[in-house]
């Protein structure tokens, strides 16, 4: 699907197709995933199109983000997760498959399997060094 069509989540905002929902503002919107890793598995979404972390507007995502604590403490207080876990897939290579900024709010259970992220890698001093600096210099000191 071209990034410019609209994406599964916007027909969910704009009702064409069905979807659990369980919050909704004029900013942004939470409904249960079709592939939940438990029950209550939400992803909290901007009704304003982007792409992922890297295009969305910050004011936005800030939003987003207290959405997604909402999400959390509620999926915690009706016992649907003893814990939870908070995720955005960024890019193909990061696993992201809608290409529409989505929150992933996971509840966790004790009898789940401990969260697996991807293998570590070791890493010198020098090349430490190195990629602190590049980052640095492409950071923007003013967020
Ligand atoms: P991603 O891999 O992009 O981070 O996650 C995409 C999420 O969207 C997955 O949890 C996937 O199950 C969910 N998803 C994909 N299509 C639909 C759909 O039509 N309805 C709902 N409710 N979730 C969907």
């Amino acid at each position: 699907m071209s990034h410019n069509e609209p994406s599964i989540f916007t027909k969910i905002i704009n009702r064409e197709i069905p979807a659990d929902i369980v919050y909704e503002d004029e900013v942004a919107i939470a409904f249960f995933t079709i592939e939940p890793v438990n029950p209550g598995h939400t992803l909290v979404v901007p009704k304003a199109p982007s792409v992922n972390i890297l295009d969305i507007e910050p004011s936005v995502l800030s939003h987003l983000m207290h959405v997604a604590q909402n999400v959390a403490r509620a999926l915690i207080e009706t016992s649907l997760g003893s814990g939870v876990n908070i995720h955005i897939n960024n890019c193909a290579d990061a696993g992201q498959e809608v290409f529409h900024t989505h929150i992933h709010v996971i509840p966790r259970l004790p009898s789940d399997e401990a969260f697996k992220p991807p293998r570590h890698t070791t890493l010198t001093t020098e090349d430490r060094l190195q990629i602190a600096a590049k980052l640095r210099n492409h950071l923007d000191p003013t967020t």
